[in-house]
């Protein structure tokens, strides 16, 4: 049954969407997958080898959503509020299985985004085996910055990836670090789950992830690409 002749028994949801830097249209948002522990600092830093593993995948719901600019109000069940800087891909066509060598074809664009992540409630599900979805998949969090159209930006292979709490520099790579690369992700994640478009691929994160406070102004950008910036509300509710 479509959309059309279907009867709700309330109103449905509005659908999440992301600006498109330079237009006025929208990218509609559907599905949200995360790459984990994709640079080799920040595998080390969560206690990882980041030399034997191959990408693995996570996912948030897609109205984790938040626009740049935004103010947050910190999150319940959390006492570990982490920010973690990330590449993201838009993708725009449909792509299961891609090769290498052709799975830019799919993109749409590229946006500077921010894995938000309760670290205390991933670590805590982590180490006893269970699923991710509370420290990753809650309200707010993947915030993101507009996309930038592939077609007139092409794809991103280097530049300059950071994130400052209050002016403080916490985050800085570049995106050349990338242990995966964006066609290799592609790839990878390709042969899980059929991409559609409005699917958004959050990359991974380089070293220097910390918490966030109330109050705390967060900014980060790629170079070339865009920034991004965050307000917490200041207290906890
Ligand atoms: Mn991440």
């Amino acid at each position: 049954m479509t959309t059309n002749e279907a009867s709700f028994v309330f109103t449905p949801p509005d659908r999440p969407h992301v600006a498109v830097a330079g237009t006025t249209e929208r990218f509609p948002v559907r599905r949200i997958y995360c790459v984990g522990r994709n640079y080799a600092d920040h595998a080390r830093e969560m206690g990882a080898n980041p030399e034997r593993e191959p990408p693995f995948f996570f996912a948030k719901p897609s109205d984790a959503v938040v626009a740049s600019g935004a103010t947050l109000a910190y999150p319940l069940a959390t006492r570990n509020f982490h920010h973690e800087i990330e590449l993201v891909v838009a993708v725009g066509r449909e792509g299961v299985e891609l090769e290498r060598d052709s799975a830019l074809e799919c993109v749409y664009g590229y946006a500077v985004g921010i894995d938000l992540t309760r670290r205390d409630l991933q670590l805590k599900a982590r180490d006893s085996g269970r699923p991710w979805e509370a420290g990753k998949g809650f309200d707010e969090s993947a915030p993101i910055a507009p996309i930038r159209r592939a077609a007139e930006l092409g794809h991103p292979t280097s530049g300059a990836i950071w994130l400052k709490v209050n002016g403080q520099t916490r985050q800085s790579a570049d995106i050349a670090q990338l242990i995966w690369s964006v066609p290799e992700v592609l790839v990878h994640l390709s042969r899980l789950f059929v991409l559609k478009p409005g699917d958004l691929i959050y990359t991974g994160t380089p070293a220097g992830v910390g918490a966030i406070e109330p109050g705390d102004r967060l900014n980060g950008g790629i170079a070339g690409l865009g920034e991004i910036e965050l307000t917490m509300a200041d207290k906890l509710a």
